[in-house]
């Protein structure tokens, strides 16, 4: 869970602490903004704080798209392999077909003339196919941590994999269902442990730890194989 400021159209994100006197400003690796300031400060003031640092945040974020691995796009072609739960189809385009992508058994099939739009298709079917799965999953693995979540949605969540929102209700991003279900399974229960502990303290990593033993290196497999995704930023989180 994390609170964001929109600042000039530029979405940041903000992390108090009891411990910080001053704000400062970092841009990560990812290309997130984070503005870093007390517990007490106000949205106002941090707007107006952040308002002329604008141009700087922009060049900063165009640095980091630079040196950054590209985002891996497909080609919408015949035999090109898409992955959904770990697992790898291939495409074939017809020329004549009622929907413009559809999945049958083993492949996925898409009209010829769908492919200009070739991700908003695939992006439907991942959210249409996987949103009852993920919701079923989150159900299985919910115990583990104790609470349930108020609900759970797929959608963009830009370089995130999930997240957790004041109202309990999970988001996870619908890239992910390309991952093999044992990373999902990490991404899930993350956003779950997130709705005992709404920040990286180090009481979320123990319950996280509880949760799943092994998550360290889950974490780490999953920071290699987003680069090998489709419509992936490098240096997706959690
Ligand atoms: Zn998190």
């Amino acid at each position: 869970m994390s609170e964001t400021l929109e600042v000039g159209g530029l979405t940041f994100i903000v992390r108090r602490s009891a411990r910080r006197k001053t704000l400062g400003l970092t841009v990560d690796r990812g290309g997130e903004s984070v503005i870093h300031c007390p517990e007490s400060a106000t949205a106002d003031a941090l707007a107006c704080w952040a308002r002329p640092k604008l141009l700087w945040v922009q060049g900063k974020r165009a640095l980091k798209e630079q040196l950054a691995p590209p985002m891996r796009e497909p080609e919408y072609v015949s035999g090109e392999n898409f992955r959904y739960l770990g697992c790898n189809y291939r495409l074939t385009l017809l020329a004549r077909q009622d929907e413009a992508l559809r999945f049958e058994g083993q492949r996925f099939l898409m009209r010829k003339d769908a492919t200009a739009n070739g991700m908003a298709h695939f992006r439907r079917w991942y959210i249409d196919h996987g949103r009852p799965w993920i919701v079923e999953r989150a159900d299985w693995l919910s115990p583990r941590i104790g609470l349930a979540p108020a609900g759970v949605r797929l959608g963009d969540l830009g370089f995130r994999w999930g997240s957790c929102g004041k109202d309990q209700v999970l988001w996870f991003n619908w890239k992910s269902l390309q991952l093999p279900v044992r990373l999902i399974d990490y991404v899930i229960v993350h956003e779950l442990a997130h709705l005992a502990e709404p920040n990286h303290s180090p009481a979320f990593w123990s319950v996280l730890e509880r949760a799943m033993p092994d998550w360290q290196d889950r974490q780490e497999t999953l920071r290699t194989q987003a680069q090998g995704l489709y419509w992936c930023h490098p240096g997706m989180r959690s």
